[in-house]
Order: structure tokens, then sequence, then C-alpha cells
């Protein structure tokens, strides 16, 4: 895919989480790897809703400038340590989505086995500890978890999500926040119970099979 391509994919991302109430102002960031020394991210002070031809710059994995007349994301940092520890990772969203936002600042984070689904298909979500947004602490915050999640709450701040295309990354932010929303309407009804451990087993299989790209029948009754 080309550059202008991969532009114009984030610019739609963009504006599909702005459309959705995920983002506000110049809140967020998106980026993709373009190729192993190449990442696209968005330009700092932009509005994801409404990017620009110029509102992106190339950097670099040490986050050097290669092209592009604004300086980067303030996440830089988070986005280039994101693509250092998974070289499967083809793009990073971060996203300020309200009822996981606001679940990351009540210190709570998001319960694992209660939906099939995120089961599945997105995992257990962490709580990453409190880091002052744009330091180097967010990546610091995110590390330990990197290996193994695919999507992280940030305390008192937003939600990160990773894939291997921008496409992924985006669904698995609408379905994180989707996923809070349904938390927020359980605790508020008695409170969600989790599946069955045998059930959480077996939904975590088809995950990993999905991950390493062999389709289940069992995926495919599940989506
Ligand atoms: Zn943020």
């Amino acid at each position: 895919m080309s550059d202008i391509l991969h532009r114009q994919t984030l610019s739609a991302i963009g504006r599909r989480l702005y459309r959705k109430g995920f983002v506000a102002g110049t809140d967020g960031n998106l980026s993709c790897r373009l190729d192993s020394d190449k990442i696209l991210i968005t330009a700092s002070g932009t509005a994801l809703g409404f990017l620009a031809e110029g509102d992106f710059v190339v950097l670099n994995p040490a986050g050097e400038i290669l092209t592009g007349r604004k300086a980067p994301s303030s996440e830089y940092l988070m986005h280039l340590a994101v693509y250092r520890a998974r070289h499967d990772v083809m793009a990073c969203c971060h996203a300020h989505p309200p009822f996981a936002t606001a679940r990351a600042t009540a210190g709570k984070g998001l319960p694992s086995g209660i939906l099939p689904e995120i089961v599945a298909f997105v995992g257990d979500i962490p709580l990453a500890d409190y880091a002052p947004p744009g330091t180097e602490a967010v990546p610091k915050s995110v590390a330990g978890y990197l290996a193994d999640h695919q999507a992280f709450l940030l305390r008192s701040h937003g939600v990160l999500t990773i894939g291997r295309n921008m496409e992924e990354a985006y669904n698995r932010m609408e379905a994180v926040e989707h996923y809070a929303k349904i938390i927020y309407i359980a605790d508020h009804s008695g409170g969600a119970i989790p599946l069955e451990e045998e059930e959480i087993q077996r939904l975590r299989e088809i995950g990993r099979s999905l991950k390493s790209g062999q389709l289940t029948d069992d995926k495919e009754n599940n989506s």
C-alpha cells in the first residue's frame, strides 16, 4: 500500500473515532508501519476527525522525522515502543472513549471472561499505571503488558489498541468501548457473571487460532 493510501486509511479511521465520540478536540493519535524503518503517525495538535494530507509525520524507529512539516503526536514514544516490542503489530490507535476512559479513571480496569467475543477477539484488557500523557512514562506503563495483549486501559487517560492493520486496531477500540458500556450497565443490573472457566479456555483457543491465521468453524459460529 502506498504512503498516500495509508494516510487516507488513517484519515478515515480518524473520522470514525470522532463520529463515535471517542475523541474530542485534538485528542488521540493514530499510526501505522509503512515498512520496517518507517512509521506514519498523526501530527501533534491535529483533530483526528478532520485530518488533512499535511497532518502526518513519517518517523524512523529512533523517533527522528523523515518527512513532514509538523511535530509528531506527543504520544509518539508510546507508538514507537509498541512497534519495537511487537513485530506483528502494523497499527496503533489511541483515543479517549468515554465509558472505557471513565473506567480507567476509576482505577477499576475491565473484568475478564464475561463476553465471548471479547475473550476470543480482544483478550484480557489490562489497566496500565497512570503516566502523564506525552511522557516517557507512558510506554513504560504499558511495556509489561505489550507481549500478550491487544488493548490497554491507560489509567486516568484513555485507551490504546493495536492490530495487524489499522482496521483491526480501530475495531478493537470500538469493541473495548462497547464492552465498557455493557459492563457499566451490568454493574447497575446486578453485576456481570463470568463464563465458566472451561468456556473461557475454549474461547481463548479460538483467539489463538485466529492469531495464527486459522479460521475455525467455532469462530464463524461465534462471530
Ligand atoms: Zn491521550
